[in-house]
């Protein structure tokens, strides 16, 4: 008997040897498996979630759910990093292509503002710092006074209005038109 499906037999995963959601199996219920899903018993084995998302759905849990019936339970965080990366990776991407179909007034198109949130959405802490303090260097964020719940800043209109020097109604124009559907409403602390 291969290997493999001495472990399968075990209810142990091929790859890291950690139990699987599923066995251990009877030979009964493993020549059913066998029957549905039509494939040599020698060919067959079994996977605990995490090494079916990072070797059958190439780290990809979305794509690896669609794949099984059942919730996913992932018990290690760097599948979830992985996943992350792979996604920021994918918007880096489709905002590079947008960039080159437009040309530079890009930034300037609203249908470049998805792709933004999506890749600052993904994007690794070291980035949304280096986002933050690039602008913040070219006087792009106002200084903090208000902070939400979770002691994020948030800036009012008339704070945006001042620092890029437009008129308040246009910030506040500019801000329904582009965030309207995503604007969420919260608590403001001032800050001490
Ligand atoms: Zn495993």
């Amino acid at each position: 008997m291969n290997p493999s499906l001495e472990l399968t037999k075990q209810g142990l995963c091929e790859f890291c040897k950690k139990p699987t959601e599923h066995g251990p199996w009877t030979d009964e219920q493993l020549a059913q498996v066998i029957a549905d899903i039509g494939c040599d018993l020698n060919d067959f084995a079994d996977h605990c979630d995490d090494c079916f998302v990072v070797y059958v759905g190439m780290g990809d849990v979305e794509y690896a759910q669609k794949l099984i019936t059942r919730p996913m339970t992932l018990t290690r965080p760097e599948h979830l990093a992985q996943l992350k990366h792979m996604k920021f990776m994918a918007a880096g991407k489709a905002l590079q292509d947008f960039r080159e179909k437009h040309g530079a007034v890009y930034r300037h198109m609203p249908e470049s503002i998805p792709l933004f949130n999506e890749l600052l959405e993904h994007a690794p802490p070291e980035v949304v710092k280096a986002f933050n303090d690039k602008a913040k260097e070219l006087n792009l964020i106002p200084e903090t006074k208000f902070v939400n719940d979770a002691g994020e800043p948030v800036y009012s209109a008339e704070q945006i209005a001042e620092t890029l020097g437009v008129p308040v109604e246009q910030v506040e124009k500019d801000i329904r038109e582009k965030f309207g559907h995503r604007l969420e409403a919260g608590n403001v602390h001032q800050v001490q």
